[in-house]
């Protein structure tokens, strides 16, 4: 690619956003893209995250893209291995390896009004990358986030983070804590029992566990779904409405919410004898509050005799252990943190610097926002996928994602189909959106009260929809231009490009 080449996408991340997004551009006819990704192969967070245990909790058949289906997944939920193997079966699948360009670690994305083109700059290269579209998808759990707790550079023992998994760390015999008790944790501890010499959980709030129920797919159903996509397409339905039903008591705190706090505590009391252990892992706030956890061997864990679970709060790491409030020192070997990322709620995981010299991250100081989650004023041509206001709380990610790629696609396709110079949301109708959405998430579950990675520290809530999986992909369904100030013709060096016809 020479300097003066223009791209008509540039993707940032080559995660499973990046990579669907690249897939969906090539089945739309459109061919002159890149993606830069900062790591040596591609998968994301599932190329990050591989601790022993690690697993998607929500079923394989809905965790991937309903146009690349998979019948040979082997369970019900896989672990990262598979998903890994999924991507890179994608990558091979729709000849998206040439297009990724390894090692480009980006450091900013500034957009030029006056050539209507985004200007991609990269760590350590000299040279630069200009494309008259960018989608960022660098994913929100890209950043492994160490706790800020007094005395952790101190220790002297061996640190490790669930998203940079240490494999030749080997843990026979050795003296082990786990700081956190969320969805990785619970995938951690049941693996790290089985390894270590001693295993202490350091608790700081327990969370609403609900059963995993997890089955091998045998080669007849393998089979089925190879020679009837049909069936496999029934299947991944089944699973999208089973869990979207769980919306009504998951996203909001409705009766059904109780049920689902029923189920955990049936859940809790079948697998916890102690009545003690049982009082310390009972969740105190409204199920869906946080991440509802998944899983069928966490409590049995806990319960074995070289487990413990500590509830008392950390105070300070020392060179030896851990201290805790009422001044007990756990001294250890190795601290395993499954304490989460450091998701941009309220900044950009890079600089973009959009027109008149507008910085994303100060305008999001207050809690990030845009248009549907996908396009924010000020920043035209510019698309984010997992972007503001997209997670569920109840559903696969992937379906989210998958309306996200659909309608960026569509949208970029118009662009270029149109020659246009840009697309940009008109900023009314992105305030419109946001004050509807934020007045609907007062009535959900997430702003009900309880500490979560959902919220800033502020308690405002960036990062989930509120409402149905359905209800967000039907407003994704199609791009609507009367959304946008819409800026025809466009220049690039040596070429010039129609000036469209109409553009409404
Ligand atoms: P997390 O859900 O943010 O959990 C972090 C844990 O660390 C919490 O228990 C938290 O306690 C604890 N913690 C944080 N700082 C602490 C401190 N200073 N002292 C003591 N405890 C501290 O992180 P995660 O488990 O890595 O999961 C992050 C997200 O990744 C999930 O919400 C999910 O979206 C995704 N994930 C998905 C799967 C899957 O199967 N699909 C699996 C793993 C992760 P508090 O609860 O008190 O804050």
């Amino acid at each position: 690619m020479s300097e003066s080449q223009v791209l008509d996408v540039a993707i940032i991340g080559a995660g499973f956003a990046g990579i669907g997004a690249a897939i969906r551009l090539r089945q739309k006819g459109i061919g002159n893209f890149a993606i830069f990704e900062r790591g040596e192969r591609p998968g994301g967070t599932w190329r990050d995250n591989t601790y022993p245990g690690a697993a998607c909790d929500i079923p394989s058949r809905l965790y991937s893209y309903s146009f690349a289906p998979n019948p040979d997944w082997s369970q019900t939920y896989s672990g990262s291995a598979e998903i890994l193997g999924y991507i890179d079966s994608m990558v091979e699948e729709f000849g998206i390896g040439p297009r990724i360009r390894y090692g480009h670690t980006v450091t900013g994305v500034e957009y030029d009004e006056a050539g209507g083109l985004w200007t991609v700059a990269f760590t350590g290269r000299r040279r630069k990358v200009r494309a008259r579209t960018v989608v960022l998808a660098s994913g929100p759990l890209a950043n492994a986030s160490l706790p800020a707790i007094p005395g952790i550079e101190t220790f002297e023992g061996h640190k490790i983070h669930s998203a940079r998994w240490d494999h030749d760390y080997d843990f026979a015999g050795k003296r082990v804590a786990v700081v956190g008790t969320g969805a990785s944790a619970v995938q951690i501890i049941p693996e790290l029992v089985r390894q270590a010499g001693s295993v202490k959980v350091f608790q700081r709030t327990p969370g609403w566990v609900l059963p995993r129920v997890n089955r091998r797919t045998n080669t007849l159903t393998k089979r089925v779904y190879r020679q009837l996509p049909i069936a496999e397409s029934l299947a991944r339905e089944a699973w999208f409405w089973g869990h979207e039903s769980v919306a009504l008591g998951v996203v909001w705190n409705t009766p059904l919410t109780r049920v689902v706090e029923s189920v955990s505590l049936l859940h809790l009391r079948s697998q916890v004898r102690d009545p003690w252990l049982r009082r310390q892992l009972t969740p105190d706030f409204r199920a869906g509050c946080k991440r509802l956890l998944m899983s069928s061997d966490y409590y049995p864990a806990l319960q074995r005799d070289n487990c413990t679970l500590v509830t008392w709060p950390i105070a300070s790491i020392s060179p030896h252990g851990i201290r805790t409030a009422e001044g007990i020192e756990h001294r250890f070997d190795c601290i395993v943190f499954a304490t989460g990322f450091d998701v941009s709620k309220a900044g950009t995981p890079i600089p973009v610097t959009g027109r008149e010299g507008r910085v994303l991250a100060d305008e999001w100081r207050g809690g990030a926002y845009a248009f549907k989650s996908v396009t924010v004023a000020g920043y035209p041509n510019l698309f984010l996928t997992f972007g503001p206001n997209s997670g569920p709380g109840h559903n696969s990610a992937l379906v989210y994602m998958e309306a996200q790629i659909d309608y960026l696609t569509d949208a970029i396709g118009l662009i270029l189909d149109r020659g246009l110079r840009s697309l940009e949301v008109r900023r009314e109708r992105q305030d419109r959106y946001n004050v509807r959405l934020q007045k609907r998430l007062t009535a959900t579950t997430w702003n009900s009260g309880c500490h979560s990675w959902y919220l800033t520290d502020e308690g405002f809530n960036a990062t989930m929809y509120p409402g149905f999986g359905t209800q967000y992909t039907r407003q994704l369904a199609a791009v609507d231009l009367d959304d946008f100030v819409v800026t025809p013709g466009i220049r690039t060096p040596g070429e010039q490009r129609p000036v469209p016809a109409g553009t409404g």
